[in-house]
């Protein structure tokens, strides 16, 4: 199995992999381990567990035999040359220096952005350009977007972010919102309600 990308979303596939039974994993990531977002704890502990890195390898395609089955990835070694906008340095590729990782699963784990649903769009609910809802701020209840009867909260507002620390507990606070706007009491949770 070959997992491209090195975020966490890629530790975790490469880790699950390895649970499941892959005989050989191996991550493939476009630039160098240095530049990895994913956290080296995670890396380490995939390493541990019989994980494959190869670094500064950009892939290019997937490889299908003639029944459209999965043989391998074409990837192309690169180094690393210019930064980018945010001070990252890009991968070139390096010319003449393709080859395949032999593979019969491929799992991509490039990461993933926000979208504002189209349904919001059309209800007028205000978004960023990068593909967050706005909610709160200025008159608005906390969590409250732009049209007063829906909240939201989450990775859909904040982006890729943490779930028990932020996406639970912001929805907990969306609710006491919602109860505010319709006059509700709110009883406090119990343990057991929790
Ligand atoms: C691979 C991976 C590993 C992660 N590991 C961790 C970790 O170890 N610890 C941690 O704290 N966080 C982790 N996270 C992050 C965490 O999963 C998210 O921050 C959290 O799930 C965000 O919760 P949310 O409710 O905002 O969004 P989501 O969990 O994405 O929930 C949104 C829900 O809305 C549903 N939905 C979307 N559109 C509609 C629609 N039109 N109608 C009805 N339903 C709809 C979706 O199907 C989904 O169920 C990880 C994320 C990924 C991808």
């Amino acid at each position: 199995m070959v997992v491209l990308g090195g975020g966490d979303t890629g530790m975790d596939c490469v880790r699950s992999a390895i649970r499941l039974g892959a005989g050989k994993v191996t991550c493939a990531y476009r630039r160098d381990e240095a530049s990895m977002p994913g956290s080296a704890r995670e890396v380490g502990n995939a390493r541990e567990e019989g994980v494959r890195f190869l670094f500064n390898r950009q892939p290019l395609a997937i490889e299908t035999d003639a029944d459209n089955r999965v043989t391998g990835v074409r990837v192309v070694e690169t180094t690393l040359g210019e930064p980018d906008t945010r001070g990252r340095r890009n991968a070139v590729a390096i010319e003449g220096s393709e080859s395949v990782i032999e593979a019969d699963v491929v799992v991509i784990a490039f990461g993933f952005s926000p979208e504002v649903p189209e349904w919001m769009s059309a209800l007028g609910i205000e978004g960023t350009p990068n593909g967050r809802i706005v909610a709160g701020g200025g008159d608005r209840l906390p969590y409250q977007t732009s049209h007063p009867r829906v909240f939201a909260g989450g990775d859909a507002v904040r982006g890729a972010d943490l779930m028990v620390t932020t996406a639970v507990a912001e929805g907990r606070d969306a609710a006491q919102s919602i109860a505010e706007l319709l006059a509700v009491q709110v009883q406090p949770a119990t343990p057991a309600a929790a």
